[in-house]
């Protein structure tokens, strides 16, 4: 099967966007060590424009890519070992493949390498390993996974879309967006399991009747932590074997194919017993999540370190800011820069004496630290100004509107119905229609943004109806 085109952008396809070119970097796990944070700053101002956003799959991504850049700019993140480890991935085979120009709309580049970044998508907790109420270190199995989709030769059929979601059961979690395969640990009197489903997500309910899960499976079975590579390979191969061309996700495959033919077709790969546990139809993971945990300090299993996190505005970074958060990482922590997918940073292992230290320089950074912070509590897409499907300039209303939101009220802007900030549904949503103007829609369980319950707003307007909501009922 050939590589499928998309508009995804990667390591080498470099997207074409108002503002310039956008390059994405698919960070292990979320991971980047101080000496690739810098490799990064110092690409984004030699070949970019200098902004760095982090992405709602705790990635990277470079905006402004200059014309003529783009070869010079892939080959840089490569030497930094950003890009995916395959024997092809030399900087060499990058640069050739890296050839789109930021005029047009590029297809998958066509080498082993430029596909292997592609499906380099597996998501875990950022404090993997580190979370009290974990039930595993996903961590290696994550490692396991990434080597699985980029050594695998079939795997290059991928979407870059298709996304895989690996849940240790800790506190800090995002489990709002739908993922292909989703895997969350679980607890039995066996000890750990790891109960999986496709085209959904595990909490805080895997029930096929919330529109989050809509046309996914619900959790369909369990296995031992030793099963899971085999039996994620073995759920890969069935999407590849079975797939139209024109399927690009699970659900695509699962509106042709039941969950249980498709079990059915992936036992041929592995040797043992794979079919639906109805025990599982209900299965609920068992402690919820917590995105706060994200922002400040919060002890880590292991005694006396500290995870310590804050939230750029919006999720852009300029260079010099990255720089100083890897010299931070490298003083205080242990030299790893975390990326979550709320777009913001964590920095774990960090002595409980340093973490004043480490929080200051946060906030002076600009960084919110405490939850309690409004503009921890919006984001946006890039809106008009990076993007020429924005009807209205959404990062700086959403900047307006910050300044003026009720206390705990969680809003999305989004420039156009594609959603490109949010995986999620958002408790409420701002869908541009107009320079200035917005439709607010509220989460009501239905697909989509949720109902439109005010049009044509102006920000002003929007501010001062999300804060006659929050008068009158307390938990909006
Ligand atoms: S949601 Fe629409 S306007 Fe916003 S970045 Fe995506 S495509 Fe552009």
């Amino acid at each position: 099967m050939p590589p499928r085109a998309s508009a995804c952008p990667g390591l080498v396809r470099i997207v074409a966007a108002r503002d310039g070119g956008i390059c994405r970097i698919r960070l292990p796990g979320g991971a980047l060590s101080a000496a690739q944070a810098r490799a990064i700053a110092a690409a984004s101002m030699r070949h970019a424009s200098g902004v760095i956003e982090l992405t709602n799959r705790a990635n990277l991504q470079l905006r402004g890519v200059r014309d003529g850049h783009e070869a010079a700019l892939s080959a840089a993140l490569i030497r930094a070992r950003l890009g995916p480890a395959t024997a092809a991935c030399s900087t060499a085979s990058f640069a050739a493949s890296s050839t789109a120009s930021s005029a047009s709309l590029p297809a998958c580049p066509a080498t082993a390498a430029g596909c292997a970044d592609d499906v380099r998508n597996v998501m875990i907790s950022p404090i993997a390993g580190r979370d009290p109420s974990a039930l595993i270190d996903t961590a290696p199995l994550c490692a396991d996974l990434l080597a699985l989709l980029q050594g695998d030769a079939r795997c290059a059929a991928l979407s870059p879309k298709f996304a895989l979601l690996v849940d240790g059961g800790e506190r800090l979690a995002r489990l709002d967006h739908p993922h292909d395969v989703w895997l969350a640990a679980s607890a039995g009197e066996d000890g750990v399991r790891f109960v999986f489903g496709l085209a959904g997500c595990p909490g805080p309910s895997a029930n096929v009747d919330e529109p989050r899960n809509a046309n996914g499976t619900g959790a369909l079975a369990a296995v031992a932590p030793s099963r899971v590579l085999a039996l994620v390979r073995a759920l890969l191969h069935t999407f590849v074997d079975l797939a139209a061309a024109d399927a690009t996700r699970m659900r695509d495959l699962l509106a042709t194919h039941s969950a249980d033919a498709l079990l059915q077709h992936a036992q041929r790969y592995v040797d043992f017993p794979l079919a639906r546990d109805a025990t599982l139809g209900h299965w609920q993971r068992q402690n919820p999540a917590d995105a706060s945990l994200r922002l400040g300090a919060h002890a880590q299993r292991d005694g006396g370190l500290w995870h310590v996190g804050g939230q750029p505005p919006l999720g852009r970074l300029d260079a010099a800011t990255l720089r100083r958060l890897a010299a931070l990482a490298q003083r205080h922590g242990n030299g790893i820069l975390h990326a979550t997918p709320w777009q913001s940073v964590l920095l774990p292992d960090i002595p409980a004496q340093a973490v004043p230290a480490v929080l200051a320089e946060l906030s002076a950074l600009g960084l919110a630290c405490d939850p309690a912070q409004p503009i921890a509590h919006v984001i946006a897409c890039a809106g008009s100004s990076g993007c020429a499907k924005g009807l209205a300039d959404t990062k700086a209303d959403a900047l307006r509107l910050a300044a003026r939101l009720p206390d705990g009220v969680d809003v999305h802007l989004s420039g156009c119905m594609r959603s490109c900030a949010a995986a999620h549904c958002a408790p409420y949503t701002l869908l541009a229609v107009a320079p200035g103007r917005y439709d607010l829609h509220r989460r009501d369980g239905r697909p989509g943004f949720g109902q439109c319950v005010a049009p044509q707003l102006t920000i002003d307007e929007a501010a001062a109806f999300l804060a006659r909501l929050a008068r009158s009922n307390p938990d909006v």
